[in-house]
Formats: C-alpha cells, sequence, structure tokens
C-alpha cells in the first residue's frame, strides 16, 4: 500500500506539525499579513490536510520587495556559482522524492504511481537539466542577462512540476522569483520552500506566496515585478495579458487545450490504444495537452473504439496512495461538478455516451473513464476544454479531413499521430497548428525540450534554450563587486 509506509508516515509527521502554514518570504517561514488563511482538502478523502494563508497586498508586496532586494547579489554570482544551489535543490529533492510524492499525491489525488514516476522525477530533471544551464548561460546566451523579480502563478494539475518548470529556468538564468501555487495543491510548493533553506539558497531568491487568484491578481498588478509566468485556464490567461498590457512587464501563457490524438487505419492499433489511455486518462484527464479529441480513420474506427472501451474498462479508479490505482481522484469537488455539468450537456446533444463500469469509491471527487462517440465537430463537447478523463471520438477518411478537423479548434498545444508509414505521419505533422506534434507516443517530456502553444494556448516556450529566452533580457547582469553570500 502507497510508495513506502515510511514515506506515508513521514508526511503525517510534516502535516500534523504545522497547524498553519504561512508564507514563505525572504529565506523565512512568516504569518499572512492579516491573518486569513484557507483549507487545503485531501480530493480522495474530503479530509483538510492543512491550512494556508491567503495572500494579501502586503504579503505579496513583502515578497516582491525581498525578491528585489536578493536580485543585484543573484543575478551578479557567475553562472558557475548559481548552478551549485541548483545542483543543491536537485540532489536534495532527489533525495526526499517519496516524500515529494506522496504529499503531491495526497494533495492532488494523483495516482501515486504518476507522482512517484513521471511528476517528481521530472521535477528532479528540470533542476539538474537547469543547473547545466545557469553554467552555460552567459557563454551561450552573450550580451544578455536576467529580466529582474519574476512572478510566477501555477495551477494544481502538475503542481510541483510546474514550480519546477518556472522557477529552475528562472534561477538559472539570475532572476529572483516571487510564485503562487494553486489553492487546491499548495503543500508541495511550501516543502520546497523548506528545500530553499536547506540549500542555503540566499534569502529572498525564491519567495512562495499562497492564495487564491486574488492573490495572483497582485502579482501580476505589482509595479515593481518585471516578468509574468503563467500556466493556467485560457480565461484567467486573457485577464492577465489584459491587466499587464502596457506596463512593459514581459509575458508568458501556458494555457489550455484540446489537442488531437489522430489514429491511421495502418497504425498499430494495441499502442494506439496504450497511446489513448495515456492521452487522457493520465492524471484524471487534467491535463493541458491531453489527448481529448480522438480522431479515427473510418475503416478502423468501429474495432478501435471497441478495443478501446474494453481496455478502458479495466482501469481501476480508487484511492490515489494504492500503487495499483489507475484513476485517483478529481483535484477538487468543484472541478468534478464542472466534469458533470459538461457531460450532461454532452448527453443532450444525442451522442452515444459510454462510461467505464468501474466501482467509484463512496467518498471523495471520483469521475469513470467516458468515451462519447458520434460528436459533431462543431459541438461544445469537441471545442471546450473540458479536464476530465471524458474523451470525444470523431471519425475521418483521408489525411487532408483528419488535419482539418485537428486544426478546428480554437487552441494549438498539442497533437498525437499514430501510423506506421513515416511519410503520413511526419506529412499530416507538418500541417498541424500545435506546438508540440508526437509520433506514434505521446506526453513525452523533457526538460531539454522547449513545450508551448499556438493560438488560445498561449505563448512563450518552457524547458531547454526556448524556454530560457523568457527569463533573459538584451542586457547582461552586472558582476557583483565582493562576496555575495557567506
Ligand atoms: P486557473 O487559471 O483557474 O488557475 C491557475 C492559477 O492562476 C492558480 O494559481 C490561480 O489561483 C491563479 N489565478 C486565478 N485567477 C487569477 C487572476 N485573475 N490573476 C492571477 N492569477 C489568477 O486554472 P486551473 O483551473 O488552476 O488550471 C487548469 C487550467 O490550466 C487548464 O485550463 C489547463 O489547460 C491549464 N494548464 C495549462 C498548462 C500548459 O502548460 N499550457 C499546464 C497545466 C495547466
Amino acid at each position: 500500500y502507497g510508495v513506502a509506509p515510511e514515506a506515508n508516515a513521514e508526511v503525517l509527521r510534516w502535516l500534523d506539525a504545522r497547524e498553519s502554514f504561512g508564507h514563505f518570504i525572504g529565506g523565512a517561514f512568516v504569518p499572512g499579513a492579516d491573518g486569513e488563511s484557507f483549507a487545503v482538502e485531501n480530493p480522495a478523502t474530503g479530509e483538510v490536510l492543512a491550512h494556508c494563508a491567503q495572500g494579501t497586498e502586503a504579503d505579496v508586496d513583502a515578497a516582491v520587495q525581498a525578491a528585489r532586494r536578493a536580485f543585484p547579489a543573484w543575478s551578479g554570482l557567475p553562472g558557475h556559482a548559481r548552478a551549485r544551489y541548483l545542483y543543491a535543490l536537485a540532489r536534495l529533492l532527489q533525495k526526499r522524492e517519496r516524500f515529494f510524492s506522496v504529499l503531491e499525491t495526497m494533495d492532488n489525488g494523483k495516482p501515486i504511481r504518476e507522482s512517484r514516476d513521471i511528476d517528481i522525477p521530472l521535477v528532479v530533471r528540470h533542476f539538474y537539466h537547469h543547473a547545466g544551464w545557469a553554467e552555460l548561460v552567459e557563454s551561450e546566451f552573450p550580451g544578455k542577462g536576467p529580466v529582474g523579480v519574476c512572478g510566477q502563478i501555477v495551477p494544481w494539475n502538475f503542481p510541483l512540476l510546474m514550480l519546477a518548470w518556472k522557477v529552475a529556468p528562472a534561477l538559472a538564468a539570475g532572476n529572483t522569483v516571487v510564485l503562487k501555487p494553486a489553492e487546491f495543491t499548495p503543500l508541495t510548493a511550501l516543502a520546497f520552500a523548506g528545500l530553499c533553506q536547506e540549500a542555503g539558497l540566499p534569502d529572498g531568491v525564491v519567495n512562495i506566496v499562497t492564495g487564491d487568484g486574488e492573490t495572483g491578481a497582485l502579482i501580476v498588478r505589482h509595479p515593481d515585478v518585471d516578468k509574468i509566468a503563467f500556466t493556467g485556464s485560457t480565461e484567467v490567461g486573457r485577464m492577465i495579458r489584459e491587466a499587464s498590457a502596457g506596463s512593459g512587464k514581459k509575458l508568458s501563457l501556458e494555457l489550455g487545450g484540446k489537442s488531437p490524438f489522430i489514429v491511421f487505419d495502418d497504425a498499430d492499433l494495441d499502442s494506439a490504444v496504450e497511446g489513448v489511455v495515456d492521452a487522457i486518462w493520465f492524471n484524471q484527464g487534467q491535463v493541458c495537452c491531453a489527448g481529448s479529441r480522438l480522431l479515427v480513420q473510418e475503416s478502423v474506427a468501429a474495432r478501435f473504439v471497441e478495443k478501446l472501451k474494453a481496455r478502458a474498462e479495466k482501469l481501476r479508479v480508487g484511492d490515489p496512495l494504492d500503487k495499483s490505482t489507475d484513476i485517483g481522484a478529481i483535484v477538487a469537488d468543484v472541478q468534478l461538478q464542472r466534469i458533470n455539468a459538461l457531460v450532461d450537456e454532452g448527453r443532450g446533444d444525442g451522442v452515444d455516451c459510454w462510461q467505464s463500469s468501474a466501482p467509484l469509491p463512496n467518498n471523495g471527487s471520483y469521475f469513470p473513464p467516458t468515451l462519447f462517440t458520434g460528436v459533431s465537430p462543431a459541438s461544445k463537447l469537441a471545442q471546450e476544454e473540458i479536464f476530465g478523463p471524458v474523451l470525444v471520438v470523431m471519425t475521418f477518411r483521408t489525411p487532408d479531413e483528419a488535419t482539418m478537423l485537428a486544426n478546428n479548434s480554437r487552441y494549438g498545444l498539442a497533437a498525437s499521430v499514430w501510423s506506421e508509414n513515416i511519410n503520413v505521419a511526419m506529412d499530416l505533422a507538418a500541417g498541424l497548428k500545435a506546438g508540440v506534434v508526437w509520433v506514434n507516443c505521446t506526453n513525452m517530456f523533457d526538460a531539454a525540450a522547449g513545450f508551448g502553444g499556438y493560438r488560445e494556448s498561449g505563448f512563450g516556450r518552457e524547458g531547454g534554450r526556448e524556454g530560457l529566452h523568457e527569463y533573459l533580457a538584451g542586457k547582461p547582469a552586472k558582476p557583483a563587486r565582493k562576496p555575495l553570500f557567506p
């Protein structure tokens, strides 16, 4: 049961030791300015795990000031010196992989197999990768320097991984940060703050302020923030774009998607079925690049859908801490209600809705693997991001029709193409409006590869060389004159 009983016990001890969490500002945990807090729940049980401070204007201002104070010394360090801190963080994260996996699963509801084998190892990889970049940044980007104080706002679907995607490149390039985790899932970010202390990271280089969208908006509006990096919904992304327009702040947005998963009749159908499972049922479908629209060639559609249903029927929905669970809990009740509403509305369209008969736990927020067939490409089901374990199936006859259907979306984050004929796959890939196209695979991530969208999926890239551009500006940092940090 679980990853390791010791890790579960350690997480419970860590939670029990704190009645409530404050913000992490200037290298110390401090209570919120007005004492307001919010409860953080385990979505698998409904149990309250912790109380976290609701960030106010005064808290955000204190965090931005701490980041500003730390900036000259941190940016003035030679890259190899910053690299040492990033390596230290990477090693500490690696050492605590089990602790972070259990905490992430309890906070978010994702299956422990995923946090243990995917989220946290990728977090570690991201810090190692960017430690390397810290050493190279001066020689690889001559004439460039850090942007300054970065406000970073992250969502709840990959809480620590999204933090890593933002914090690691920012620090490598010499920036200081104020990060706000999502209100549903702030706990791994707070545990990470503890690692910053352990690694001896200079005070104020990383600041973490907890709170809801209002706290996020305060970061966006703060006049002394030089850059905003946001991952979250397209709606909030639009608000941030408007709020920061004309402010001179650098901006990158990673937003939603409705990514196509395209299966040709010559594909290895069994592999493609496994691909679909990964594309839409990974993390309960709460993935920005989830392959949520299945486009399958008409001649194999009926056979493929039958195979897929048989496979989905075997997915185990239940306790996220159980290693045999495939589908865990939906992050919060309000998200569950949103999925339910979209699915109910979709049913009304007269389309066929199939759901796995896997038993759902009695408590907590759960939703079964769901598959809609006979969906019209213009319908809400086919156009709107559901952000749940819900797949819509459409069919095509020719590659041109597949391209047209795939691009019939306001989003453009990812796509996946399955065919044993590499010419067909590569030809199609070139015509797809998506930031990333996977061929005969899906959800492949690496810290060295840039990730990001087109259209309403946002702009800017995270990861690799391209991702560093987001954290660099036109002028090199001023080297520090005296020893900076003891
Ligand atoms: P959300 O937009 O509601 O919230 C994201 C973050 O923004 C949270 O920390 C939230 O507190 C904050 N926020 C809310 N309102 C704000 C405001 N007015 N100003 C500033 N900050 C504000 O999104 P969510 O529901 O937490 O996450 C799900 C969405 O994120 C999905 O649409 C998904 O596609 C997207 N997502 C995209 C990527 C990507 O890389 N493109 C990755 C993960 C998630």
